[in-house]
């Protein structure tokens, strides 16, 4: 089938699976009335995340996947259990929710879902600074949870751009980056133990250590899971003491090979910036606009040095000098000073009201084939549609490899036709990917829109996730249809869902 064949058309009605009346007032009575919501404003409200199709579809007056049925609001592990146990009984699909900042499509119901919003579990159970760890609930906001460390003198180290939108619960089941990763690493990275409620309604405690040795990591099931393997309730993470000292530096290099060789060296060195972010000549033309520095070596690299002032200093010393062996000079700080200003910001928003198709997609590649995949993607976007904008950075950057983070934006055009080439932009920046031997998702998960390249990246690893889901959810009832996994009998099937 061809994939215009699978779009939803703008003109189908909104689909409203609502609950049966019965069910509602059981469910009343089990959850509480206050916890639940059922209006229509509300249900359109968590209808979509942050997926850019869901918003192209809202432009024309349509959803990305149905209406959820009902959303509730739990306070307690106990408020999960009731919900659980309700729809295992019901046969009712959920979905957890965290702050639906995923641009993945993850929290998307496709069948009338209860959405199970976790921000009222928002609260830090214990902050032990011997151990420097910190145990927080599921929902907490994510710029509340760090502003709290703050205040008591450390840092979680996670700084998405999304911070102030989205939940801990949400980092860790979506394998979320922050901008200073290539100190603090990822949150898989962070997670020492955690909670769940797993789908036949019963805890899994994961205690924290600093490290095990008893098989497979437990908790590496649920880091990542999506939300298709339970609720994350509580997470005990490593926390860092907050740097008293922190420096900016902005570096221009001849190209960006260049820029490429000093950054692995940096990394493998040893050094650790707290941020280090590398633009392409798109992304630099744009950040360094009438500054000289940038004519002849057009590459843009801006850097944070943090620590113990000492050490921060021999740290930043060092780093610029790899730098400047491969041709960088250090340049005005306007860039780095805009980038920390605007760090926390949403750039898609103005494109999106002006009727652009706008997208981001980040993949991870490693040092030996970083500059062809790049090469090669830039050229086959340009090959689908020549109009396409295409701009590239890279600030993961780690010993092995770094993410590719990409934007892609379609001029305003007709609805369908970009429908069309977006996915195809997609499939087309995936396949380079996988072609090159990189991971297809480096921080933003799978969701619903990557489901179809899943396979092609775990080769049997799948199986063995579908085996786990069948064991832990035989009625797939924890978010149908996601992370590459089958959806519910008769949900609905989007254009990206099936390859
Ligand atoms: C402007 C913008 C910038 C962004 N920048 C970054 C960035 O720098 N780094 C980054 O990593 N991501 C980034 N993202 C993506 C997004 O913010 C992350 O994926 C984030 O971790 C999602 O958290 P959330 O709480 O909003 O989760 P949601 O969107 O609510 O959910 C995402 C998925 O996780 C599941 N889930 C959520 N909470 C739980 C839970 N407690 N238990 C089980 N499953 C759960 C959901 O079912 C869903 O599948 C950005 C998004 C936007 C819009």
């Amino acid at each position: 089938m061809g994939n215009s064949e699978l779009l939803i058309k703008p003109s189908q009605v909104i689909k409203d699976i609502t609950l049966p009346l019965e069910l509602v007032k059981q469910l009343e009575e089990i959850v509480g009335k206050d916890k639940l919501l059922l209006g229509k404003p509300d249900r359109y409200a968590y209808a979509r995340d942050r997926l850019p199709y869901g918003l192209y579809r809202i432009r024309v007056g349509a959803l990305p996947g149905t209406l959820p049925s009902a959303i509730f609001l739990p306070a307690s592990s106990e408020d999960l259990i009731k919900i659980t146990q309700f729809c295992l009984a019901n046969k009712i699909a959920l979905i957890p929710y965290g702050a639906g900042s995923g641009v993945l499509g993850g929290t998307i119901p496709l069948n009338g879902e209860i959405i199970v919003d976790l921000k009222k579990m928002n609260q830090i159970i214990d902050l032990n600074e011997t151990n420097c760890t910190v145990t927080v609930q599921a929902g907490m906001n994510g710029m509340q949870f760090e502003e709290a460390l703050n205040i008591r003198g450390f840092t979680a180290g996670h700084y998405p751009q999304s911070i102030s939108m989205s939940t801990v619960g949400g980092w860790a089941a979506c394998r979320g980056a922050g901008q200073a990763s290539s100190r603090f690493g990822k949150i898989e990275d962070m997670v020492l133990g955690l909670k769940a409620i797993l789908p036949n309604g019963e805890g899994l405690e994961v205690r924290p250590v600093a490290r095990r040795s008893v098989g497979p990591s437990i908790k590496d099931i649920l880091v990542g899971s999506e939300g298709v393997l339970g609720f994350i309730t509580e997470l005990t993470l490593r926390i860092w003491k907050r740097s008293a000292h922190s420096e900016g530096c902005v570096l221009a290099f001849p190209s960006l090979q260049s820029g490429f060789d000093a950054l692995r060296e940096i990394m493998q060195s040893e050094l650790r910036p707290e941020v280090i972010r590398l633009y392409d000549a798109e992304e630099s033309r744009q950040r360094t606009q009438n500054m000289t520095e940038f004519i002849e070596k057009p590459i843009l690299c801006i850097m944070k040095f943090s620590g113990l002032k000492d050490l921060q200093e021999v740290e930043k010393k060092l780093s610029l000098d790899i730098a400047q062996k491969y041709g960088a000079n250090t340049a005005r700080l306007e860039p780095y000073q805009h980038w920390e200003k605007t760090r926390y910001q949403s750039y898609s928003t103005q494109w999106q009201t002006d009727n652009y198709y706008m997208d981001t997609i980040e993949v991870t590649s490693d040092w030996s084939n970083v500059i062809e995949m790049y090469q090669s993607i830039s050229k086959e976007v340009k090959a689908i549609y020549p109009e396409t904008y295409f701009g590239a950075h890279w600030s993961h950057i780690y010993s092995e490899g770094l993410c590719q983070y990409m934007t892609i934006r379609l001029p305003p055009m007709e609805n369908e036709q970009a429908h069309q080439l977006h996915l195809q932009l997609w499939d087309k920046i995936e396949s380079i990917c996988l072609r090159f031997g990189g991971s297809l998702a480096h921080h933003h998960g799978v969701g619903l829109l990557r489901g179809r390249w899943l396979k092609e990246e775990l080769n049997q690893g799948m199986q063995i996730l579908e085996a786990l889901k069948k064991s832990l959810d035989p009625d797939n009832l924890f978010n149908p249809g996601k992370l590459g996994l089958p959806p519910a009998e008769g949900a609905l099937v989007l254009a990206f869902n099936n390859k």
